[in-house]
């Protein structure tokens, strides 16, 4: 027998979200619609998932070493233990991999001695994700852990794109460039969409919106990323449910000699109460879209603010590509709001876009095509599944 599943944790501060994949069998996206594959790679079944939450709140999982415990009690319950000789690795994802780690990462100590070096550069997210590698590397000393990074699709990026216009001495020394995230689901849903059109990865030219809580755009040039909206941080580039995206960075300084905030208040008021909510007080496109049916006037501006700065990147990395083949919306917000797809694209036409307003009102699980029958972009709704992406990357690491 083969060890053939994989775990696949990702460890935030208060929570550990796990699935558990065989890979030995297809992928579900595979015999639904024949969707993305890493790699040539088509496997990737689920035999379970979920997540513990409130870590190291009163009356809850102490830390992560006891919730993952309690995964282990789950998965053991269903006969799927930790300790099975079928498990053949364990895939972490881990958010920030600066300029160090490019690939998939087999994890030894030096390696989580360097995710800890990057703790700076994301100090809400790479704190957690080591505590999760730990705690999972002491439960199962001997098997492969590897490490998935959200900012590796994007180190393709040429300079041009991955540069700020500073003082160069001062930018490398403190590793301010731009990394870009959500590579794991960039990654999976430009490849996913290629195989849509038939095509592939190498012969189209697409641009990825990944629309969830947080969003960010990418331009992906056959199959390789020259482009994507996030930075140092996962502060730039589009709105988001909390965070403001692209501002005058001297917005900064003005609310601190201005508005006498330090450094902190203006951190979280840019991170946690701007974007969709610091306009309108929810984060929620559902919401949004119910508070616009009744005419209030400040959801209505907050979604308007949203989708024209999409509209902005959908123009702008159209003209970073050349030839756009595809546009793939994804994540909570790309995947089910239509009214979000149709407003972002309306009145593109001159630029070869006509999204199919039937097609795109349907509501759907699977990757499908929502642009008319003419349209020179397809335009499309890809599910992301980072969860598998990270799966078969660590399995293409460690299989024999
Ligand atoms: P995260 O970034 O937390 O992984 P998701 O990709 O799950 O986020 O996206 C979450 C967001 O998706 C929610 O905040 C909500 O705005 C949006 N969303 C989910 N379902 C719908 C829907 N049916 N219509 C519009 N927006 C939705």
């Amino acid at each position: 027998m083969t060890a053939s599943r994989v775990l696949v944790l990702n460890s935030g501060s208060s929570s550990l979200k796990y699935q558990l994949l065989d890979m030995s069998r297809p992928s579900p996206a595979t015999t639904l619609n024949g969707a993305a594959t890493p790699h040539g790679d088509d496997s990737g079944s689920r035999l379970a998932s979920g997540i513990v939450e409130r870590i190291g709140e009163e009356g809850s999982v102490a830390d992560h070493s006891e919730a993952l415990g309690v995964v282990s009690k789950e998965l053991r319950a269903r006969g799927l233990g930790l300790d099975s000789p079928e498990l053949a690795a364990v895939g972490h994802r881990v958010v920030h991999g600066g300029s160090r780690f490019t690939e998939p990462t087999l994890i030894t100590d030096e390696v989580v001695a360097e995710i800890e070096k990057l703790v700076p550069l994301a100090p809400l997210h790479n704190p957690a994700n080591v505590t999760g590698i730990k705690v999972a590397r002491e439960l199962r000393p001997d098997l492969p852990q590897v490490a998935v990074f959200d900012t590796a699709f994007h180190a393709t990026m040429p300079e041009a794109a991955a540069r700020y216009a500073i003082d160069r001495a001062t930018a490398d020394r403190y590793g301010v460039r731009r990394y870009g995230f959500h590579g794991t689901s960039h990654a999976y849903v430009s490849r996913a969409t290629a195989k849509l059109l038939g095509k592939e990865p190498s012969e189209v030219n697409v641009v990825v919106l990944h629309l969830g809580n947080g969003a960010s755009a990418s331009a992906v040039r056959g199959g390789v990323c020259v482009d994507t909206s996030m930075g140092l941080t996962p502060l730039e580039g589009l709105v988001m449910g909390t965070r403001s995206g692209d501002i005058d960075p001297a917005v900064i300084f003005h609310l601190s000699r201005v508005g006498a905030m330090d450094v902190d208040e203006i951190d979280d008021l840019l991170n946690k109460r701007s974007g969709l909510v610091g306009l309108c007080g929810d984060n929620d496109m559902r919401e949004i879209g119910r508070r616009m049916a009744e005419r209030d006037a400040s959801a209505q501006l907050a979604f308007d603010i949203y989708v024209h700065r999409l509209r902005k990147y959908v123009g702008a990395y159209s003209a970073v590509l050349g030839r756009v083949d595809a546009i793939a919306f994804t994540a909570g917000v790309g995947e089910n709001s239509a009214a979000v797809r149709e407003a972002a694209l309306r009145g593109l036409e001159p630029l070869g876009i006509e999204i199919d307003a039937v097609r795109n009102a349907v509501r759907g699980t699977v990757a499908r095509v929502v642009s008319t029958e003419t349209s020179r972009v397809a335009v499309a709704v890809v599910p992301t599944d980072e969860e598998l992406e990270i799966a078969q990357q660590a399995y293409s690491l460690v299989r024999p």
